[in-house]
């Protein structure tokens, strides 16, 4: 309609070409008005105009990032000829745009190189502090990102707080929720042994109601949508605590405390020389104690609303040291125990095919399997089958992440470590944490992500993408490809233990 109304002229243009130069069709209404007036000149404004006619004003600044990656590319000697012309033709709009300033600009972002410039020891200190308070998912967050670490703990750039209800929300709710039900299992002195799966599921949904009324300014039942998501908390706490139940009862380890904190001081000699400290706390989940004739063992448990797995190539690179130094604090507050198991727990209800004969156990049986436990163990028979009795030569386990074969050999498949192995994870993830720190409080900012190929890219979540520009393809920005395989990873941490003990002579 509003083709109608101009009362001087009319000019319709449309663009021949996207922003990298190559051609587009133009739309169907142009074709019509080709059709209804032929006699209408029909004019290319590329060779002639400014570049307010080769660009709109919204796309103008994308046209200028294309033109500065094809000079670079040009610098270096990789543009066909082809993309020669286009770059010359764009090259000639932008410059003789009023004042040519375009063109500087694009001319300035072809030459821009990115180079890491470190926080002077001063800034560090003034944003970090004399003895940096931190957590291992800051450390890991470093790991994966010096850049985004720094942001987020230094700068604490955050994303304005919404009335809504987030998946950290939702861990939240579990964690809760797991707490409450753990403590009354607790004061009702029967243990979760002796807890009947009826009794079980009545608890779980008078917490679940309670804290659904009573979450975030009862942000859980403002709509519609948050109230069928509250019902589908609740069946997943109910499911987590009959699986829990299960899982307890399947061996002799006795959860012993739930959401245990803890906090200890580390220090570290900085490449200046000088002694550094830092504080690390953190809350462990569960802490489950065996006590068996020769030895006290430790299992920890932490719950996820994510399907997450334990990788040692990640924890190599400081991606995923969480368990590891949980267990270690763990293995210090409790004295005098070993190491049995590090383990995730999924919240979560999955579903299972069966078919018309399955039997209820048995499609209980299954649900079990896919809730089975991730994480690593210790390989030791005796002491795996302390964490699921039913574990024999030949069979697998839905409690924990290991299976044996016929000779009581773990399966490939299987995450199961010695104690000694268990023990040298421990001891590198604190010489990893040392080194992490040292970094941290030497000022290193630098953009260069960590990426494994079994894991998500650190980039493809995160908030600071706009700020870091490490998508803009200048030269400098680069990322840390690390090796998937971890077939090496023991010995090269045995060698990294050793290395640090023989310089601390
Ligand atoms: S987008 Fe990637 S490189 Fe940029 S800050 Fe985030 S993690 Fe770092």
């Amino acid at each position: 309609m509003n083709m109608a109304k101009p009362s001087d002229g009319l000019i319709v243009s449309y663009t021949a070409c996207d922003e990298k130069g190559s051609p587009v069709q133009p739309s169907y209404l142009i074709h019509m008005l080709c059709k209804l007036f032929p006699a209408v000149p029909h004019r290319r404004s590329a060779d002639s105009h400014s570049v307010e006619e080769v660009a709109a004003p919204a796309d103008r600044h994308a046209v200028a990032r294309v033109c500065a990656d094809m000079l670079r590319e040009y610098a270096g000697g990789r543009l066909d000829p082809e993309d020669k012309m286009r770059l010359a033709g764009l090259c000639r709009i932008m410059g003789s745009h009023d004042d040519g300033s375009t063109l500087d600009a694009v001319l300035n972002m072809s030459c821009a190189h990115y180079t890491h410039t470190p926080l002077s020891d001063s800034i560090a200190e003034g944003i970090y502090g004399t003895v940096m308070q931190t957590s291992v998912s800051r450390l890991e967050r470093f790991a994966a990102c010096a850049y985004a670490h720094f942001l987020s703990y230094g700068l604490r750039l955050r994303e304005r707080p919404e009335y809504s209800f987030e998946n950290n929300d939702m861990g939240d709710v579990y964690h809760k929720a797991l707490e409450e039900f753990s403590n009354r299992v607790s004061e009702s002195g029967a243990g979760w042994n002796g807890l009947g799966s009826e009794e079980a599921a009545a608890w779980a949904d008078e917490i679940m109601d309670r804290l659904i009324n009573t979450y975030g300014d009862t942000i859980l039942i403002s709509n519609n949508r948050n109230i069928a998501l509250s019902d589908r908390l609740k069946r997943i706490v109910r499911r987590s605590v009959d699986t829990i139940r299960y899982q307890v009862g399947a061996g002799d380890f006795i959860p012993k405390f739930f959401e245990r904190g803890f906090s200890e001081s580390r220090s570290f000699t900085g490449e200046d020389g000088a002694e550094h400290t830092y504080r690390l706390t953190g809350k462990i989940d569960r802490v489950d104690i065996c006590e068996s004739d020769e030895n006290r063992y430790l299992r920890i448990v932490d719950y996820k609303s994510g399907n997450r797995d334990f990788d040692i190539a990640a924890l190599y690179h400081g991606l995923m040291m969480q368990l590891a130094v949980y267990m270690d604090a763990a293995l210090k507050i409790t004295g005098d125990t070993q190491p049995a198991g590090m383990l995730y727990y999924h919240m979560s209800d999955p579903v299972v095919s069966a078919d018309a004969d399955t039997t209820d156990e048995e499609a209980a049986d299954l649900v079990r399997g896919e809730l089975r436990m991730k994480g690593v163990v210790n390989s030791d028979p005796d002491i795996a089958r302390l964490m699921d009795r039913t574990l024999t030569a030949g069979t697998g386990s839905k409690v924990i992440p290991l299976a044996y074969k016929k000779d009581n050999t773990p399966q490939a498949y299987s995450k199961a470590y010695t104690t000694d192995e268990l023990k040298l994870m421990l001891e590198y993830t604190e010489k990893k944490m040392d080194e992490l720190s040292s970094r941290i409080m030497g000022g290193c900012i630098e953009v260069h992500p960590a990426y494994m190929k079994r894991s998500d890219p650190p980039c493809r979540w995160c908030d600071y993408a706009s700020v870091c520009h490490i998508a803009s393809g200048i030269p400098g920005y680069e990322r840390s490809e690390y090796d998937d395989d971890s077939a090496d990873i023991p010995e090269a941490m045995r060698r990294s233990v050793k290395a640090q003990k023989d310089n601390n002579g």
